[in-house]
């Protein structure tokens, strides 16, 4: 990490005071620019107390956001995403209370939420590959797996666009519904197979996958851009669960190479083929 990048933390609330515009409790009119992230949350948490359950406000994420910290999620740009988005609006009403603990939910259709460490950790790494570093965001994104709509809401905080394919039906329904309210110009929902990926989109500057496979579709490194980094869960060669795995697409002197290491254990629902 840079200095420059060093001395702006802790978070910038400003810019978190500012999304939670249409939000009525008196948090918004309480952070300042440059408060330190411990004492925001605790002056968050005692001005939210009385509003019922407070899950609007922008203390809660705060304190989200401080426990991934606290466990190692460093990238502030990351973290500044995450406090952006309310999670609450993205699962059914009945688990709203669960929204900013650190899990995963049901979203229905046997699918799932991702936790918020993991969307974390996988945006962190997808900003180490090299075009990302170069402009700092993630530039143009694929998802492949929009459930809910959550993650690509996320990514829509640090991405230029974010195009998003999910092959249920109901669940590309929700997640537009979802993300009326929020900054849906960047983000694209496609309904379709997502091994396919999405060429009209291609290239891309970053692909993610929110549901693992066996292998990566071919499509996949066939749409990323050169300099572009795409990660995804995948099951190991051995049939033993699934593990995250970052490429590089390296274009050098004409040649193109893709750098494929693979990181921590990981659980996601699986990679299907076809739409429903
Ligand atoms: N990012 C989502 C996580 C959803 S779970 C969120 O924030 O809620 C993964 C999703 O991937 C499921 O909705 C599942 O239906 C979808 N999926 C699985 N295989 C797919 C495929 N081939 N194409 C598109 N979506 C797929």
């Amino acid at each position: 990490m840079s200095e420059g990048r060093a001395k702006r933390f802790p978070l910038p609330l400003n810019k978190v005071s500012q999304s939670t515009a249409g939000a009525t409790g008196p948090v918004r009119t309480v952070l300042r620019p440059q408060l330190h992230l411990q004492q925001a949350a605790d002056h968050a948490a005692r001005l939210s107390a009385p509003t019922g359950l407070g899950l609007d406000s922008a203390g809660v994420r705060l304190r989200m956001v401080q426990r991934l910290q606290q466990e190692g999620l460093r990238d502030e740009r990351v973290l500044q995403a995450l406090s952006a988005v309310q999670r609450h609006l993205f699962v059914d009403t009945a688990l709203a209370t669960q929204a900013y603990e650190d899990t995963s939910l049901p979203i229905g259709h046997g699918q799932t939420i991702s936790k918020p460490s993991v969307v974390g950790r996988m945006i962190a790494l997808l900003l180490g590959g090299a075009q990302a570093q170069a402009g700092g965001q993630l530039g143009k994104v694929l998802e492949i797996g929009t459930g809910c709509g959550y993650q690509a809401a996320v990514l829509a905080q640090l991405a230029r666009e974010v195009v998003s394919i999910e092959r249920l039906r109901p669940l590309h329904d929700k997640a537009r519904e979802n993300l009326a309210a929020t900054r849906a110009h960047k983000i694209r929902l496609i309904y379709g197979d997502g091994r396919l990926g999405h060429r009209p989109g291609a290239p891309y500057d970053s692909i993610i996958a929110a549901a693992g496979g066996d292998d990566l579709p071919p499509e996949w490194l066939a749409q990323l851009a050169p300099g572009g980094r795409l990660i995804a869960p995948m099951s190991q060669a051995t049939g033993q669960g699934q593990v995250l795995v970052v490429v590089d697409h390296v274009l050098e002197r004409g040649v193109t190479r893709f750098v494929r290491n693979a990181y921590e254990a990981v659980h996601f629902v699986p990679l299907k083929s076809g739409v429903m």
